[in-house]
């Protein structure tokens, strides 16, 4: 155990990415959380992007939750998944309502909107240096691999407990950053790179030939983005920050491949997740912004 966590923090210590929202010392715990929630479903090169440009926006919980809901779904651009800004900033202000802290116990964080067990955990591991371990599918399929559990079916305490017992207690942070990074550039999901790995020696899957890739949750067959819901909630979106702050659009026809119809069910989900307002007649502006 000793000898891994050495050899792991080694290698990140040499070959950690340079992103920009990680910290050498002292983190913002707010500014770990928006990068946490940001990287949620988006890859990190895109959240090093918008992450700076966000924080400049809006560097504090007050800044965010004061903000027109609007101002923040524009902010949130390009990042997809539009619902994540709407939860940080009911996070923002339910923090600013307990005192304008970001919690540090796994409990309060976890009780925030859009602030799940992964997200807890590594901002309590990032951010407080606390020594719990982040389980998402990428951890999982390193854990998995390490241990000998099978990923796709070992049960997420059993992972939770793994991950938790590995963690560098005087690293919490630096080691919850280097499971990520093992992940992402050497234990991939597909031709894992196991002569280069800095934990081979400890792992039982090492060099097996075959290493069963997780299955790619993002395929979806034979179906086009573009005849997705997400990709239409996403086009709403797009075209309504478009224009200037609180101007309504009538979406009154086909929208790609969907059909009026299923523009209207978008438009009603997005209204319902806080994202657009609906005027009488079912024009549509961010939501928050005034005429
Ligand atoms: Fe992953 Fe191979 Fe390293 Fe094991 S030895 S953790 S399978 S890259």
């Amino acid at each position: 155990m000793v000898g891994l966590r050495a050899a792991l923090l080694a290698w990140f210590d040499r070959n950690a990415r340079a992103l920009a929202f990680r910290f050498e010392r002292d983190p913002d715990p707010w500014a770990v959380l928006v990068s946490e929630v940001m990287a949620q479903q988006t890859q990190v090169a895109r959240v090093a992007e918008k992450w700076l440009a966000f924080m400049g926006r809006f560097p504090t919980p007050a800044a965010l939750a004061s903000a027109p809901t609007g101002d923040v779904i524009r902010a949130w651009q390009g990042l997809g998944y539009n619902r994540r800004a709407i939860d940080l900033q009911r996070a923002a202000r339910a923090i600013v309502l307990a005192g304008g802290r970001v919690p540090e116990d796994i409990d309060s964080l976890q009780a925030l909107p859009g602030v799940g067990p992964y997200t807890a955990r590594a901002v309590a591991a990032i951010a407080f240096g606390r020594p719990v371990g982040a389980v998402d599918v990428n951890v999982r399929r390193v854990l998995g691999r390490l241990t000998g559990a099978d990923p796709a079916a070992a049960p997420q305490r059993e992972m939770q407990a793994a991950a938790d017992a590995l963690v560098d207690p005087a690293r919490a942070g630096d080691w919850t950053h280097a499971l990520m990074d093992l992940g992402a550039t050497i234990c991939r999901p597909a031709r894992p790179e196991c002569d280069a790995c800095p934990v081979r020696t400890w792992c039982s899957f090492a060099g097996v030939a075959g290493v069963r890739p997780n299955p790619a949750p993002g395929r979806r067959g034979a179906v086009p983005f573009e005849a997705t819901t997400r990709w239409l909630r996403g086009r709403i979106v797009g075209r309504l920050c478009g224009v200037p702050p609180g101007t309504t659009v009538t979406f009154d026809g086909p929208l790609g491949l969907h059909a009026p119809e299923a523009v209207s069910a978008a438009l009603a989900s997005l209204a319902a997740d806080g994202i657009v307002e609906l005027d009488a007649v079912g024009a549509a502006r961010l939501a928050g912004e005034q005429a």
